[in-house]
């Protein structure tokens, strides 16, 4: 068991990545807390794992306010004690031309994902600094981190912001050991890319089945997805890499569609 008995948050964990991550960390020992906009839904995921003996707790936090992330996360210190792992990983998107890209959508975008990861990681390292025990904050960025597509203005955006947010983490945090990274992955078949098909199908003038061969997977190596459990497998190595060798680092798992 490489977590065993870490506390980590993570954010965004009643659906898709978020949800794998928590699972797969359960089975690795650790206590972990699905922290999502629905307390009935984290509540449930919890359950799950609660199930197969692992240990889990279900919270609301809206990760773009400050007082719920605040008193959120002093909720999980008083049940589990001190803060191990941050996953930033709730996040949406929203598919859109430039030109008619709304401004309220623009900033719930960026305010999930940047707001987000700054208000959770803010309240986080407080605990990994005044434990002494130091700790791992893991970003969920995107290939998108690293290269554009259209139609993602805000998305874009906001996955290249990460990768300057973990990069001061990093430097900050080194003196206390807590080390932070970004995970980059391709795409994963959640309801968040499940949604996108069709839009992208209606803006791009395109069939269902050509956005997900010619656009989505047209430059992996294989045609293949990436898998929840692909991007779990990442958070857990970052997630149990205990020295500072790996640090203010982003890892792309994208099945070869971006290589650097
Ligand atoms: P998903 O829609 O399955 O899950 C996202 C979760 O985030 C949901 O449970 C939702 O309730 C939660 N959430 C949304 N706004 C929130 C808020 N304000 N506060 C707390 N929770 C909130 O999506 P997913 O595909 O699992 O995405 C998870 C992360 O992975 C996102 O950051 C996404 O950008 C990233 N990502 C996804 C893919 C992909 O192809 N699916 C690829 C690269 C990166």
């Amino acid at each position: 068991m490489r977590l065993k008995d870490k506390v980590a948050i993570i954010t965004g964990a009643a659906s898709g990545i978020g949800k794998k991550i928590a699972e797969t960390y359960a089975r690795e020992g650790a206590k972990v807390v699905i922290a999502d906009l629905n307390q009935d839904q984290a509540d449930a995921a919890a359950k799950e794992i609660i199930a197969q003996n692992g240990q889990a707790m279900g919270i609301k936090m809206d990760v773009t306010n400050e007082s719920e992330v605040e008193n959120g996360v002093a909720v999980v210190i008083k049940k589990f004690g001190d803060i191990d792992i941050l996953v930033s990983n709730a996040g949406i998107q929203v598919i859109n031309p430039i030109d008619k890209f709304l401004f309220s959508d623009w900033k719930r975008l960026l305010a999930i994902h940047l707001d987000g990861a700054f208000l959770t990681t803010r309240a986080c390292i407080k605990s990994m600094y005044s434990s002494g025990h130091g700790g791992s904050i893991i970003y969920m960025g995107s290939t998108h981190s690293k290269v554009a597509s259209p139609l993602k203005c805000a998305y874009v955006t906001a996955k290249h912001g990460l990768l300057g947010l973990c990069r001061v983490v990093a430097k900050e945090g080194a003196a206390h050991n807590v080390r932070a990274n970004v995970i980059c992955p391709g795409f994963v078949r959640t309801p968040l890319v499940e949604k996108q098909i069709p839009e992208q199908a209606k803006e791009l003038g395109i069939s269902e089945d050509d956005v997900i061969h010619k656009v989505m997977l047209k430059d992996t190596v294989d045609g293949e997805f990436t898998t929840t459990q692909d991007v779990a497998d990442v958070a857990v190595f970052f997630a149990s890499f205990d020295s500072n060798a790996l640090t203010g680092q982003s890892l792309l798992c994208s099945h070869g569609w971006v290589m650097e």
